[in-house]
């Protein structure tokens, strides 16, 4: 049984609205950075003297209070509040669906404004998912894959496009907007099993669609705002980047963003990895677990997760456990065993319970705690990797001509 309330606001007629901001063609201030804030002020006439002090105002409006009207930018002259509404607007991306799982986990069908050679606007998936202690955003970092890891939903569909930094950050405010997460706002009606916290979200994942070190810079652009200490202040330690195992460019994500870090392992032998994620092809585990050594920051308090999906009959053995706590020794590590989720289609089964429990039970013993993690929002597809949006069904003729496939995009595509 599928206990699943929709709550997608519509017009009445069942026609979906968005977020209550009313979609505008104007671009949208929501999600830039100070530096292109500065640029938006250039560009209506705000002389370059007065740019940084209209930014601070900005910046604070938008990422501390979340207002999604210039009007209510008090401190800001009338004359250029009307300036700004003129040119642009603090529109979120557009929500098509939203769904609220039996345990609390939210699901946003989102879709972003089209860009030039785009036929259909692409869509992404967003999930929330509230703990008693903690609130964890899972936000999407591509619209689609180009890897085919075999196990994975987002991996059926073929990468669209990488994510603008606001569109990663447009995420996390669309959340917040619809968890009454602002200041002064108020959770939705059934805001039940909302977290015991001040602040809803108090984690973010990297673990939505996407590769996120396929799209690097805009990742980190993105999660620098939602770091900020004068803005959306979520610290790099609550913030999770997972890769699936670009090696070249773990390191310099540590250098240059310094969030914490999961990789997703799934297997201890490269002729498994090679199939389950392909990208082991050409990064393999030996190589993988190199590069998770030398992460910057790394002890026993900042240890790499790594997940592990039990796939029934594939790598679920007890020596695959033991070979597991082998292969991490040394390396600051917590282990994350993720039930498979499954999703229509797939041929992989989710491991027996006693056969999870049997495989914790080596990996308990090894010094990790807790490792399983509970599936959540199965009921409405928002569980780890059953994400897809129906942007794959854009048919090839649609998408960008393959020569301007972006210059990191992987191995596994098509
Ligand atoms: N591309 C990145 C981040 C997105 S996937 C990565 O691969 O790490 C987020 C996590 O969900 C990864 O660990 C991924 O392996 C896992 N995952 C994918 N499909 C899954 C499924 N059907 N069931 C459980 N976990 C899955
Ligand atoms: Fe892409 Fe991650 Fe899914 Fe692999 S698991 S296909 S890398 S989203």
């Amino acid at each position: 049984m599928v206990l699943v309330l929709d709550t997608t606001p519509t017009d009445g007629t069942g026609t979906p609205q968005g977020n209550g901001a009313a979609q505008t063609a104007k671009p949208s201030l929501a999600g830039l950075s100070r530096v292109r804030l500065a640029e938006a002020l250039g560009a209506i006439g705000v002389p370059e003297k007065q740019r940084r002090m209209r930014v601070n105002q900005l910046w604070s409006w938008i990422y501390v209070r979340g207002v999604t009207s210039f009007d209510d930018m008090s401190d800001v002259s009338k004359d250029l509040r009307a300036r700004l509404a003129a040119t642009y607007s603090l529109d979120r991306p557009e929500i098509v669906s939203e769904q609220v799982s039996v345990d609390g986990t939210r699901k946003w069908l989102l879709r972003l404004p089209k860009r030039g050679h785009e036929v259909n606007a692409p869509e992404i998936e967003t999930v929330y998912i509230p703990e008693s202690d903690r609130g964890t955003l899972c936000i999407s970092s591509q619209v689609g894959c180009t890897l085919t890891c075999t196990f994975c939903h987002t991996g059926t569909q073929r990468l669209v496009r990488n994510l603008e930094p606001e569109e990663i950050v447009g995420q996390i405010l669309l959340a917040r907007d619809r968890i009454g997460d602002w200041p002064g706002s108020t959770p939705p009606g059934d805001g039940r099993l909302l977290p015991d916290t001040d602040r809803k979200i108090t984690n973010i994942v990297l673990m939505g669609m996407g590769e996120p070190l396929y799209n690097l810079d805009n990742v980190k652009d993105a999660m620098e705002i939602a770091a900020d200490g004068d803005g959306l202040s979520v610290s790099r330690r609550r913030i999770t980047l997972s890769t699936s195992g670009v090696v070249p460019e773990i390191g310099r994500w540590g250098e240059e963003a310094g969030t914490m870090l999961a990789i997703s392992l799934h297997a201890v032998r490269d002729d498994l990895r090679d199939i389950l994620v392909p990208i082991n092809k050409r990064y393999p585990i030996a190589e993988l677990l190199e590069a998770c050594r030398n992460y910057p920051g790394l002890s026993n308090a900042r240890r790499i997760t790594f997940e592990y999906v039990m796939l029934k009959g594939v790598n679920d053995s007890i020596a695959d456990a033991k070979a597991l706590v082998r292969l991490l020794a040394g390396i600051p590590a917590k282990i994350n065993l993720i039930p498979f989720n499954p999703w229509p289609g797939t041929d992989y089964a989710c491991s027996d319970w006693e056969t999870i429990e049997a495989f914790a039970d080596v990996v308990n013993r090894a010094g990790y705690a807790s490792p399983v993690r509970t599936p959540r929002g199965r009921d409405i597809l928002a569980a780890c990797g059953q994400l897809k949006s129906e942007s794959a069904r854009l048919r090839a003729s649609e998408r960008k001509p393959s020569g301007e496939a972006h210059p990191t995009d992987g191995p596994g595509e098509a």
